[in-house]
């Protein structure tokens, strides 16, 4: 058993997923609170669908820290349309990171799961204990599937073999560097697309899919990443823990809000054809909260900050 002892900030971080949403913020945060040793591959670099390679990189490297924010990720619709690639990629990534880290002595690993890890109709809010009680939500069964997968993997090297493999859940993810792509994203960074498109073509309404009732919890992605630091320098237990802001709003307010930060005046079009996916999803934070963590960035603020940041993409 490797003895488990505080994250430091002259240890090698390994963040697998750098350019991604999460991944990027988890890089930003580290270097911005001194960590000088955070490693990143891109993925022409090393592919972490390849097993052989991504031992090679271990055994050359050998982190001593490993951040799992590596994923294939999407929206409801990408979920639904690709479970085989949902399926397939992300048990490939998490199974040669998590298994590399073990074979070469990585003292501790974050592996980054998801909200929708738990039960269709979960108690709200969702403690970590409604892990594999009740039947998944069809739309991302998959991919929840695959982080399910990666949890159990990590509780099974703390439990078999003494390894720190921590375990954090966050709930929906926005801000800087998220996919906006209407075909593959997720609701916030598609609603703000397409309210901006609206307001800038002149239309008189826009389309929001589903009924507008189900309820989603938003995170900014720079808390998400203040969370992963807290985690990896304060909590040594492989048991889940949720990362969220404890509040959530129904997708007809977040579209209301979203027009009141563009500075659309058009109405909002619900198309009851797209599916409405789980009803809801508000994770219960008090244990995370009761280590000493909170958010900083409001709803309303973060909007903004990432509103902001969309504007300003030359290639948008
Ligand atoms: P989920 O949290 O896994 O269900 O993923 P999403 O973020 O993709 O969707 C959340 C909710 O927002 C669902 O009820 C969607 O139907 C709804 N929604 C409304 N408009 C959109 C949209 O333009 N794109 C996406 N992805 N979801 C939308």
């Amino acid at each position: 058993m490797l003895p488990s002892r505080p994250v430091t900030k002259n240890q090698t971080i390994y963040v697998a997923g750098h350019r991604g949403l999460a991944g990027s913020a988890i890089v930003r945060e580290l270097e911005g609170q001194g960590y000088t040793r955070v490693i990143k591959r891109t993925r022409a670099e090393l592919d972490l669908r390849d097993r052989a390679a991504v031992q090679r990189f271990f055994g050359e490297v050998k982190p001593e820290v490993v951040v799992v924010a590596a994923a294939k990720v999407g929206g409801i619709q990408a979920n639904n349309d690709f479970p085989v690639e949902f399926l397939l990629e992300n048990l490939a990534i998490q199974n040669n990171l998590i298994e590399s880290a073990y074979e070469h002595d990585t003292a501790k690993l974050l592996f980054l799961g998801s909200s929708c890890i738990y039960p269709k109709f979960a108690p709200q809010p969702i403690p970590e204990s409604a892990l594999l009680t009740g039947v998944l939500e069809p739309t991302n069964e998959a991919y929840a599937l695959a982080k399910i997968t990666g949890i159990r993997l990590c509780q099974a090297y703390a439990r078999e073999y003494g390894r720190n493999f921590i375990n954090a859940m966050p709930t929906n993810l926005y801000g800087p560097g998220d996919n906006f792509d209407l075909n593959s994203s997720h609701v916030l960074p598609a609603l703000l697309r397409k309210v901006h498109e609206a307001k800038t073509s002149g239309a008189s309404e826009v389309g929001v899919w589903g009924t507008g009732t189900p309820r989603r919890e938003f995170l900014h992605v720079d808390d998400l990443a203040s969370a992963c630091r807290f985690l990896l320098e304060n909590y040594d237990s492989p048991e889940i823990i949720n990362v969220g802001c404890g509040e959530d709003v129904s997708i007809r307010e977040l579209a209301e809000q979203i027009c009141t930060v563009v500075g659309f005046k058009g109405r909002l079009a619900f198309d009851a054809t797209k599916p409405d996916g789980t009803p809801r999803k508000l994770l219960d934070v008090a244990k995370l909260n009761a280590l000493g963590w909170r958010p900083r960035i409001s709803l309303q603020e973060g909007l903004e900050k990432t509103y902001a940041w969309y504007c300003a993409q030359p290639a948008r």
